[in-house]
């Protein structure tokens, strides 16, 4: 079952607690996710969050750890891989 591109799911996501998530990303992206939230945000192919339900990051370029696996959403939808920041589907 695809990731539903959720409120719900946005809010559980991790990404923004994880090692990978830099700092300068999280600056960059801040006031791009929040206007997005706003708008049409289930219809929008791209997202720097929640990377499972849309594509990978346009920011985030290296692993320094990963989330994914204890993260609700990944129980929930029962996902098996990490990374998807860095790749689509998953690592
Ligand atoms: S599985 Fe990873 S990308 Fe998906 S919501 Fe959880 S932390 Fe975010
Ligand atoms: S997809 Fe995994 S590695 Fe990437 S930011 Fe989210 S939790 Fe971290």
């Amino acid at each position: 079952m695809p990731v539903e591109r959720s409120l719900e799911n946005i809010e559980k996501c991790l990404c923004m607690q994880c090692p990978s998530y830099t700092y300068h990303c999280k600056m960059k992206n801040a006031a791009e996710n929040f206007l997005q939230l706003m708008e049409d945000f289930p219809h929008q192919q791209h997202y720097e969050k929640l990377f499972c339900a849309y594509e990978p990051s346009n920011c985030l370029r290296q692993r320094y750890g990963c989330l994914c696996s204890i993260c609700e959403v990944s129980k929930k939808y029962n996902l098996r891989r990490q990374s998807y920041c860095l790749y689509a589907g998953g690592q």
